[in-house]
């Protein structure tokens, strides 16, 4: 099979109605996309299947906090203070770009040279820099180009908060500025104590919550992976000191897990340890995946100790400690946080179910190479096409039946132009994980036709149980 380029998925995503630009007609908005129909689909059935492992448990509860906050919280977080990438300019081509992210292609490009030593050389150096300084001291000593023109001319290096600012009411002022959440953890931290005291919860347990995210990033790229705003599913998992090491040890598993369990093979994701931690983590490493332009994040899995919520109670004045009813302990409880992006994991999804096949003549189609994406089926977003064989003969409205009973459980299509053939094809290249053939000898012994999209095999049975079969793979 060839392999995959990220065109090919963007072109299907609109071909499709999965992802369209932004502000299309108007030449679009950088950094922002769509959901179309089968997209939103698809993203509600991954945040359903994130919410149900996540929360559908004794010791997690759901949160669903407001996107804007009071001010406050980010001066807490540290995100008004160090949420900032560091930005240069090429004087030459006037190209803007991350520092970082312009070293780090540096040194992938060493590596790809086989030059590892000069390469772990510069990684390090990198891993140390602090101030803006130090990421143009490493471009101008490794005599970084610009990747568009190939100059040299850099300016300085300046920090970039990446938070979008708003202001609440009518007056424009410095009192009345508020933020586009850069991350959903927040709202769960400020809701400890409500949820603690509410849910009636004891130490071990966690809040999650899936919501939209705001950051303005300064290169935008590759589709859905960095956006301007996109949704996270994140979940704070509040313990007792001194057993975060294995709790996570626990959630870093479970999190993995997650992503086999929906279909992704284990070759294509992977843990990847932070080089450098935050200085208030104990622990973190990412969940990876193979995009087609490479490795990247997907999700991250942190130990934070109790920074977030010893800060907020520095900055709020409010007690925020867990006290032990039976022992009488009382402590401020370390975090281990579960952060996956719903955007980005969609695209991640959306690749791996990508696959292009030679069928031959086989299944009824024309073409001996069809598309086909393999989502498994509690993410499909269509679960079954219900397909008459023929317009005549009674089949349409046997079909138009099954079609209308189907559709209160689940999400299904009813197609009856071309040849059947024609049609599997269609249904592969959406994923759906089931086509349903009504023919002559349905209306006799009311059996219809499974055909499986993966095998392609087909299968026998009556029309009445269609619906308890599909329901099956969803489970
Ligand atoms: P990166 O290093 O890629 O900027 P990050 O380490 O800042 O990401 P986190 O703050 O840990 O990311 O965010 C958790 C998750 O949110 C990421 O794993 C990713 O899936 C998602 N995410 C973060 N930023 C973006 C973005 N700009 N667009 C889409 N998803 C994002």
């Amino acid at each position: 099979m060839k392999p995959v380029t990220l065109d090919t998925i963007v072109s299907l995503a609109k071909r499709r109605g999965f992802v369209f630009q932004s502000s299309e007609i108007y030449g679009g908005l950088n950094g922002c996309w769509d959901y179309g129909s089968l997209g939103v689909e698809l993203l509600r059935n991954l945040k359903d299947a994130w919410w149900k492992a996540m929360t559908y448990r004794d010791d997690i509860e759901g949160v669903d906090a407001s996107i804007l906050m009071h001010p406050r919280v980010w001066e807490a977080s540290g995100h008004v203070a160090n949420f900032t990438d560091p930005m240069i300019d090429n004087k030459t081509s006037k190209a803007r770009y991350r520092a970082d992210t312009l070293i780090e292609d540096y040194i992938a490009k060493l590596e790809k040279n086989g030059k590892t030593d000069r390469a772990k050389a510069v990684a390090d150096r990198l891993a140390a820099a602090r101030e803006p300084e130090d990421f143009y001291q490493i471009i101008v000593d490794e005599e970084i180009t610009d990747p568009v023109g190939g100059s040299k001319d850099w300016t300085p290096v300046r920090y970039f908060n990446l938070m979008f600012k708003t202001f609440v009411g009518p007056v424009e002022d410095t009192n009345s500025v508020v933020y586009l959440r850069p991350e959903t953890a927040q709202g769960i931290f400020v809701n400890f104590r409500n949820v603690l005291d509410s849910a009636r919860q004891k130490i071990p347990f966690g809040i999650a919550q899936i919501g939209k995210a705001f950051r303005n990033e300064i290169n935008t790229k590759y589709f859905l992976f960095r956006t301007r705003e996109f949704e996270q599913m994140e979940m704070q998992y509040f313990v007792k000191p001194g057993t975060h090491p294995e709790q996570f040890e626990y959630w870093r598993e479970q999190r993995f897990q997650w992503f086999l369990d929906l279909g992704m093979s284990p070759d294509s994701i992977r843990f990847k340890p932070h080089d450098k931690l935050a200085h208030y983590a104990d622990a973190a490493v990412d969940i990876e995946y193979k995009f087609p332009f490479g490795w990247g994040e997907i999700e991250g899995i942190h130990s934070r100790t109790n920074f977030d919520l010893g800060r907020h109670e520095e900055y709020s004045g409010k007690k925020l400690e867990f006290v032990d009813t039976v022992t009488r302990d009382r402590f401020v409880p370390y975090v281990i946080e579960t952060s996956v992006g719903a955007s980005r994991s969609f695209m991640a999804f959306l690749c791996h179910a990508y696959n292009v096949e030679n069928v031959g003549a086989a299944d009824g189609g024309e073409d001996a190479e069809r598309t086909v994406l393999k989502f498994h089926p509690k993410l499909a977003p269509v679960k079954a096409a219900v397909l008459p064989l023929v317009k005549k003969d009674g089949m349409p409205e046997f079909a138009d039946k099954l079609y209308r009973d189907l559709q209160k459980s689940f999400s299904v299509q009813y197609d009856e132009s071309a040849a059947v053939g024609r049609r599997y094809r269609r249904q592969d290249e959406i994923g759906t994980p089931f086509c349903i053939t009504i023919d002559g000898e349905s209306l006799q012994d009311n059996t219809v036709t499974i055909r499986e999209r993966d095998t392609m095999q087909q299968i026998r049975v009556s029309a009445d149980t269609v619906k308890e079969y599909v329901m099956k793979s969803l489970i």
